[in-house]
């Protein structure tokens, strides 16, 4: 009984405390060396994303290329079989007749799709899930008051979708209930990834939430299905707190404090932060230039870099947008800015990676592996040393020379990515044991 009762207060090993400046957080109650599972959390609510479906299951994320059997009536959700298919079906009978009912103008947002799951979980969960051994899901932040007319409008838009979408199967809480609902998953939900960061879907993890930010964490969270793991990537001491990293790494601090005061509302002071240590070679100017760029010119240069990602970003959302376009505004940013800007800047880096990515869409497999050889060294100086965006570009890298039948580099580049892996994952994480198979098939 005793032991029973431990689990569901808290979670060995770590404490919630008040952090100084930062309110509450979690804090180690003992040692974590790097690679240790600090703590688990299963999802208190999940979503599979439209584009995966097919290709893992709705209950489970199991990823399979076949050997998934069909919602017989919508014919859209996909499950390993009976098990998990009455396991979702809670959840899944929320949109399964409305898919049908609706066809092609079936819409909602994935904010508005995990909603509509949070609401009847906690409508019947009056006991703390194992979500929510050091916070629970009412506990998470709003900050409504904070939110500006933009973001007030889309909250209503969601708002409006959910009625519009969800109506015959939710009793809706009222407008303010679901105002402060849809504010706090929008700064306290979590993308679940695959492990080359392509986005496998929505969820919320309660006890995840509780850990602060800073630039350079001491844990990276991973997800095993449904379920995120948290391990340690630095050693963490008693007394020590737990810091988690809420935002890509890669960009200056300047950046990165915009990020975080748009998205989760405050001001980072964490020692990179203040040190702005990795600022210089992030911004870094092209060498061997007959005349140096001027300050002014810079400037520009970076006001130029951060419309075209925004541009690109918004390009990527358009329907009717042709692969070979992106990849245009791609090359064409890289050669303006290559005039001022190193290779190895952050910008530059940013939309080589894009690059990269349309070329994979595209199964231009050389194209993507010109750039990926070009990102992966400065990505691993700017990023910290165990860094999710680093291994997934080994493994991207090393899967691309196997397909090209380069086996040595490919099984070092695969090396490469295990070695991260190893800690950020767990060794016995599936994805391991995949890149593990792959190397062996190609001896
Ligand atoms: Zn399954
Ligand atoms: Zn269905
Ligand atoms: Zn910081």
């Amino acid at each position: 009984m005793w032991s029973r009762a431990m689990k569901t207060e808290g979670i060995e090993g770590t404490e919630r405390f008040q952090s100084p400046g930062k309110g509450r957080g979690l804090k180690a109650t003992k040692h974590f060396k790097v690679g240790d599972l600090v703590f688990a959390c299963p999802a208190y609510a999940y979503v599979l994303t439209v584009n995966e479906r097919g290709g893992h299951c709705e209950c489970c994320f199991t990823r399979s290329a076949e050997g998934l059997s069909k919602c017989g009536k919508c014919k859209q959700a996909y499950y390993c079989n009976v098990e998990c298919q009455r396991g979702d079906w809670p959840m899944h009978k929320l949109e399964c007749s409305a898919m049908c009912a609706y066809g092609e103008n079936w819409c909602p947002s994935e904010t508005v799709r995990l909603v509509a799951r949070i609401i009847p979980k906690q409508k019947c969960q009056t006991e703390r899930t194992p979500s929510e051994r050091v916070l629970t899901l009412r506990e998470l932040e709003a900050h409504l008051d904070k939110l500006d007319n933009e973001k007030n409008e889309m909250n209503d838009t969601d708002i409006a979708a959910l009625h519009h979408f969800y109506s015959r199967h939710l009793d809706f809480p009222d407008n303010a209930a679901l105002t402060e609902l849809f504010a706090q998953v929008n700064c306290n939900g979590f993308t679940i990834e695959d492990e080359e960061l392509s986005h496998l879907g929505s969820a919320v993890f309660p006890d995840v939430a509780l850990m602060n930010h800073s630039c350079s964490p001491n844990v990276i969270v991973t997800y095993k299905g449904t379920v995120a793991e948290v391990r340690a990537v630095q050693d963490i001491s008693p007394e020590e707190e737990i810091f988690n990293s809420y935002i890509d790494l890669l960009y200056p601090t300047e950046d990165r404090i915009e990020r975080l005061k748009d998205s989760y509302f405050f001001t980072c002071d964490c020692k990179e932060c203040t040190s702005k240590s990795k600022d210089k070679a992030k911004m870094e100017i092209r060498q061997k230039l007959s005349t140096p760029p001027e300050q002014e010119e810079i400037k520009q240069m970076v006001m130029y870099a951060r419309n075209v990602i925004e541009e690109f970003r918004r390009a990527k959302h358009y329907k009717n947008i042709l692969h070979c376009e992106l990849l245009e505004i791609c090359e064409i940013s890289l050669e303006k800015m290559g005039s001022i800007f190193a290779e190895t800047n952050v910008y530059m880096l940013h939309m080589m990676y894009q690059a990269m990515g349309v070329c994979l869409y595209m199964q231009d497999w050389d194209g993507a592996m010109k750039y990926g050889e070009k990102i992966i060294q400065p990505y691993s100086v700017h990023y910290p040393p165990y860094s999710l965006n680093v291994a997934s570009i080994y493994l991207k890298l090393g899967r691309l020379y196997l397909g090209l039948e380069k086996r040595t580099q490919g099984v070092k580049a695969l090396k490469k990515a295990l070695a991260i892996m190893d800690v950020a994952h767990g060794k016995d994480h599936p994805y391991i044991a995949e890149i593990k198979k792959e190397m062996e098939e190609q001896k």
